[in-house]
């Protein structure tokens, strides 16, 4: 439901004009405010931008007593108490960085009812001087932002999480409201579940962004193809640009700045202060672009980020949703960019294979990967697939690259059945570790020194894939990759093998229609 400004209660929409200045509330606020406000429980889906602050500010005001935040986002709690002192809200926060006469001060100022609201880390609540704490002061609603934390599935885990049943059971009258911007189905009972949010009212809010523009390119030379998409579409924009290694980070940041973009990095190897720095250049100067690792981002409330690149492929939609939707939290158009290669599927399979855990959670992971790499494969509308991925139905949305130029398909059902009849014979080959590289060159029919020094060029598959480019070839592997119907051994290697699935297309009994990749055979090629 959206628009629904009209049912909050007076007093709600009082404080929301004389506090925050603002005169309606937008989507859900009102209802859920209301809820809150009656002293009942709410579990808020809403994305980033959407408006989930004032869903507990406001009736921590309006309550008696103070508003308690669990947020994991310490180092923006400063951040975020000084811009509602500079609105008159009183607000302090505790934390481990700060020194124990500061800490006393923000106690004092909660037990003598001195305060709106009060951020808490999740750690503090392993301490019992903290729930001792709470119970001698007045506690008017407990927040708990970034709730998807709970989730032990979900890539922002934090095991104090876990901890937040005891707010419900040792305050069962005070209201509780716990906010998120990821929610898969999974994720939204998984909360409901752990915070014991299941009779609480749910509000879901669409999930859609409609001023992002969705493009996942295929990746040949990423950062010229990032430094032409910054120079011709954001030329002085600020944007965000995530990779997933601290030196690709810093490498990538050189470039850039190399080329007269001003870039500064971001990763959790840079000194705390320079983090720091940097961090707020961004948000203060016009125009920065941050090359950040995934640890960049959380929280950062920036209306004009113009554009989201991505390097290297996310692990998850979950990811991808949260990053992408840093752009264009002011509505305006934004761009989401993806460069998207063989080499990242193959890592990230890699990846899986030697994580640590057990094999429920090496699944997992693996199902996170495959609904990501379903995203950058589809040939219908991306919005559609992201949406669905949600839970949400929707059309086909004109503004994402599918939608703007259609992928063409085309039969691949003879080169990948010449593709993994090669992954065939060298799997009798027992020990050898090749890449794809390896099998492209022998389909090329490609006398290089390791296929002639391994005796590759007799293999009967050598040279029959001349009618395809290097490439077109990469392009066939990636996808197939992509659909499990060729998978990665667990040797550490990156090996090519057979899946279950593969056997049906030696067979004949699967046909598989690819995404045609940029640069494409000629006709006669193509139909030899
Ligand atoms: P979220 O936490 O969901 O990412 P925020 O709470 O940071 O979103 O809100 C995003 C932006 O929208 C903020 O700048 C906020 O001030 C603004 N905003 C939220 N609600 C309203 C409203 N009812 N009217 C006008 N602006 C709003
Ligand atoms: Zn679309």
């Amino acid at each position: 439901t959206r628009g629904g400004g009209a049912s909050a209660a007076p007093e709600a929409l009082e404080v929301l004009g004389r506090v925050f200045g603002y005169d309606a509330f937008r989507g859900d606020q009102a209802e859920i405010i209301d809820t809150v406000v009656a002293g009942g429980d709410a579990l808020v889906l809403m994305p980033t931008g959407g408006g989930k602050s004032l869903c507990y500010q406001v009736p921590a005001l309006v309550r008696p007593g103070v508003g308690v935040v669990v947020s994991p986002l310490i180092a923006l709690m400063q951040d975020q108490v000084d811009a509602l002192s500079a609105l008159g809200v009183r607000a302090g926060f505790l934390n481990s960085t700060q020194s124990p006469p500061e800490r006393r001060a923000v106690e004092q100022a909660f037990v003598d009812g001195d305060l709106d609201l009060l951020y808490l880390a999740p750690e503090r609540l392993r301490v019992p001087e903290t729930l001792a704490l709470l119970d001698r002061g007045t506690v008017s609603l407990f927040a708990i932002d970034e709730a998807h934390c709970v989730s032990q599935w979900g890539h922002d885990f934090r095991p104090d999480y876990l901890r937040l049943s005891v707010l419900h059971e040792r305050w069962p009258d005070v209201p509780r409201i716990a906010l998120t911007a990821t929610a898969t189905r999974t994720t939204h009972a998984e909360i409901a579940e752990r915070l014991d949010l299941t009779r609480a009212r749910h509000f879901v809010a669409s999930f859609d962004r409609p001023n992002i523009r969705y493009r996942v390119v295929a990746k040949a030379n990423p950062r010229a193809q990032l430094l032409e998409l910054l120079r011709t579409e954001h030329p002085g924009d600020a944007g965000i640009v995530y990779c997933l290694s601290r030196s690709s980070v810093e490498q990538t940041a050189e470039h850039l700045v190399a080329h007269g973009i001003p870039a500064l990095p971001y990763h959790a190897g840079l000194d705390a202060r320079v983090r720091a720095a940097n961090q707020s250049r961004f948000l203060r100067e016009d125009g920065i672009v941050m090359v950040a690792t995934i640890a960049f981002g959380m929280g950062i409330d920036k209306p004009d980020v113009r554009f989201v690149a991505h390097l290297d492929l996310p692990k998850s939609v979950e990811g991808y949703y949260q990053e992408t939707g840093r752009a264009g939290r002011d509505g305006q158009p934004s761009t989401a960019w993806l460069a998207y290669g063989l080499q990242d599927v193959v890592q990230q399979r890699r990846m899986i294979d030697s994580s640590e855990g057990d094999a429920a959670h090496r699944r997992a992971l693996s199902a996170h990967l495959d609904a990501m790499l379903a995203l950058c494969e589809t040939v219908e509308c991306r919005r559609v697939q992201l949406l669905a991925y949600f839970g949400q139905e929707s059309g086909p949305c004109g503004n994402c690259d599918t939608c703007l130029a259609p992928p063409e398909t085309w039969d691949g059902t003879v080169p990948a059945q010449k593709l993994l009849s090669t992954v065939v014979r060298l799997e009798r080959d027992r020990g050898q570790r090749y890449g794809a590289g390896h099998l492209v060159d022998i389909l090329l029919g490609k006398e290089t020194p390791r296929v002639t020094q391994l005796g590759h060029t007799s293999l009967t598959t050598f040279g029959i894939g001349s009618d395809l480019t290097d490439t077109e070839w990469r392009g066939v592997v990636r996808q197939l990759l992509a659909r499990g119907l060729l998978g990665v051994d667990g040797d550490g290697y990156g090996t090519l093998c057979l899946t279950p699935a593969s056997a049906d297309v030696l067979a004949g009994a699967r046909t598989v229609a690819l995404r045609r990749e940029a640069a494409r055979p000629s006709r006669a090629a193509r139909t030899r």
